[in-house]
C-alpha cells in the first residue's frame, strides 16, 4: 500500500512551495487509495514555534488537505531516535568522535586552503576511550567507496560519487538528533513507500540511502519536484509577493483555486487548466510532473479565481464574503447579516469579482449610499435634462409593492416610452446615482436587490444635487 508523507519544518508559514509539495502527496495518496501522514519536523527547537504549526495546519484544512495519521512530532519520538542510535553504535555502524568544533574548523580550512573539499576525516573511527570533557557527537560510518544511484521518479538517474560523503552527524554533542537521522528512522518505522519533496533535499537523498542500509531498513522510492520560480526566473520568494498560502485566503482567494494554481505548477494532463478535485484524484501521476522548475504567474492565479468565484455555489460565496465586507467597515463584526439578500447581492457580482475582496469592494455600493459621485459620471450623466425621466422613474418606482427585476424592467419601459428615449438615456444617471459609478451589474437587478426605499431616496438625492447646479 502507498504510503507518503508530508513534513513540514514549523519555522515559519507554510509557503506556496511547501503547500505544492503537501498537494503531490496528497494527490498521490488519493490516487493511489493510499494514506497520507502528516509529520512535524520540529526536532530543531529553537527555530520551531507552535504558532507555525497551528498555521500550517490551519493553511492544510483550508486546502483540504486531510491527513489520515497524524500529525506526529519527532520531539514526541526522541526515545526512538536514541534507541536506534544506540543501535547503530552497538552494530559499530556509528561511532562516537570527540573532535571539537575548534578543531574541525581548522582542518576544514587547512583542507580548503589545499584545494581539498572539506570532509570529516574519519579519525574517531575506530577509536574507543572519551576524551575528557567533551561531549561527543554521534557519526556514521559512511561506505565512500562505489556510487550511490537514485532512481528518481522525477528526475530519473542521479548518480553520486560516495567519496563526496563523509561521516555525517546523526547525534549532536547537545544529544538532539539531526534532520537526516530523524528524517529516515521515522521514514523507515512509519512504513513511508514514496518520498516526494523538494529538490533542495536532493543532495541529501545519498547519504539517507546509505542510512537506510546502515540501519537495515529497505529505502523508499523518492520523487525530487523542482522548485518555484518567480515571474523573473528567480526562486520564489517574499519579493514576488505573498508566499504564504493563508495570506492569499486573507487576499480573497478561494481554496480550490489556489490548490488547482498549485498542481499545475510542475504538474500537467495535456492543455487543461481547470480541474476538480475528483479530476485531480483520477489523473495525478508522478510521471506528470515536469522535470524543470515551474514559474509562478500571478495572472493565472487570479484568473483561476474568478473563475471559481464565477461557478462557486452562491450560498457558500455569501458566507465567505461576510468577514471582508466586516473588514472594509459595510457591516459590523460579528452583527447578523441578512443571509438571503447578501446571497442576492453574491448573484450580481460573482460574474465580475476576481477576489472575494474585490467583490466585497465592488458591494460597498449595496451598504451605504455613494459618498460622492464619479466627476465625469457626473458631469456627463446627471444633467439637467435627464431630471424629468429621473422623477419620472421615482412616481413610477413608489407606485410598486413588487420590487423583482422583471416589475423593474417594465417600469422602466413605462418611462422610456413616455419620452421616446433609449435605455441607456435613463440607465446611465440612474447608475451614477445609485452608485455613485458608471459601471456596475445590471441597472434592474442592482435597483431590484438595493430595494425600494434606498432607490428612491438616492435618486431624490440625486435629483436634487442636479437642481442644485448652476445650469440647471
Ligand atoms: N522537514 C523538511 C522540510 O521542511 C522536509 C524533509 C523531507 O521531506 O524529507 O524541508
Amino acid at each position: 500500500m502507498v504510503k507518503v508523507r508530508f513534513a513540514p519544518s514549523p519555522t515559519g508559514y507554510l509557503h506556496l512551495g511547501g503547500a505544492r509539495t503537501a498537494i503531490f502527496n496528497w494527490l498521490f495518496a488519493r490516487h493511489n487509495k493510499g494514506r497520507f501522514i502528516l509529520r512535524i519536523e520540529d526536532t530543531d527547537r529553537s527555530r520551531s514555534t507552535e504558532d507555525s504549526i497551528q498555521e500550517i495546519l490551519e493553511a492544510l484544512v483550508w486546502l483540504g488537505l486531510n491527513w489520515d495519521e497524524g500529525p506526529y512530532r519527532q520531539t514526541e519520538r526522541m526515545e526512538i531516535y536514541k534507541k536506534e542510535a544506540q543501535r547503530l553504535l552497538e552494530e559499530k555502524k556509528a561511532y562516537y568522535c570527540y573532535c571539537t568544533p575548534q578543531e574541525l574548523e581548522e582542518r576544514r580550512k587547512k583542507a580548503l586552503e589545499g584545494g581539498r573539499m572539506p570532509q570529516y576525516d574519519g579519525r574517531c573511527r575506530g577509536k574507543t576511550g572519551a576524551r575528557e570533557g567533551i561531549n561527543p557527537v554521534i557519526r556514521l560510518k559512511v561506505d565512500q567507496e562505489g556510487e550511490t544511484v537514485i532512481h528518481d521518479l522525477i528526475k530519473g538517474e542521479v548518480v553520486y560519487p560516495n567519496s563526496q560523503l563523509d561521516d555525517f552527524i546523526l547525534v549532536r554533542s547537545d544529544g538532539t538528533p539531526t534532520y537526516n537521522f530523524v528524517v529516515v528512522v521515522d521514514d523507515a518505522l512509519m512504513g513511508i513507500t514514496h518520498v516526494i519533496r523538494g529538490d533542495d533535499h536532493l543532495n541529501n537523498t545519498p547519504k539517507q540511502i546509505q542510512l537506510y542500509r546502515a540501519l537495515g531498513y529497505e529505502p523508499p522510492q523518492f520523487a525530487h519536484v523542482p522548485m518555484i520560480l518567480g515571474p523573473d526566473r528567480a526562486r520564489l520568494s517574499k519579493r514576488h509577493g505573498a508566499t504564504s498560502v493563508l495570506a492569499y485566503r486573507e487576499e480573497g482567494y478561494l481554496p480550490e483555486a489556489l490548490f488547482n494554481f498549485l498542481v499545475r505548477l510542475g504538474w500537467s494532463h495535456g492543455d487543461q487548466e481547470i480541474f476538480s478535485k475528483e479530476e485531480l484524484i483520477r489523473y495525478f501521476s508522478l510521471e506528470n510532473v515536469g522535470k524543470s522548475p515551474a514559474v509562478y504567474n500571478p495572472d493565472k492565479l487570479l484568473w483561476l479565481n474568478a473563475h471559481y468565484i464565477k461557478t462557486g455555489e452562491t450560498e457558500r460565496l455569501a458566507k465567505l464574503l461576510v468577514p471582508f465586507l466586516a473588514r472594509e467597515g459595510l457591516i459590523r463584526e460579528g452583527a447578523e447579516t441578512d443571509m438571503g439578500w447578501l446571497c442576492r447581492v453574491v448573484d450580481t457580482l460573482k460574474e465580475r469579482s476576481k477576489t472575494l475582496k474585490e467583490m466585497a469592494q465592488m458591494a460597498a455600493f449595496y451598504f451605504r449610499e455613494p459618498r460622492e459621485y464619479d466627476p465625469k459620471g457626473d458631469r456627463k450623466f446627471l444633467k439637467p435634462q435627464v431630471l424629468p425621466y429621473l422623477e419620472a422613474l421615482v412616481q413610477e418606482l413608489e407606485k410598486l409593492d413588487d420590487f423583482s427585476e422583471e416589475e423593474i424592467e417594465r417600469t422602466f419601459n413605462r418611462v422610456l416610452e413616455r419620452f421616446g428615449i433609449k435605455l441607456k438615456h435613463l440607465a446611465q444617471p440612474c447608475r451614477v446615482a445609485l452608485t455613485g459609478k458608471t459601471v456596475s451589474p445590471g441597472i434592474f437587478e442592482i435597483v431590484s436587490v438595493m430595494g425600494k426605499e434606498a432607490a428612491i431616496s438616492r435618486l431624490d438625492k440625486a435629483i436634487k444635487h442636479i437642481k442644485a447646479k448652476p445650469e440647471a
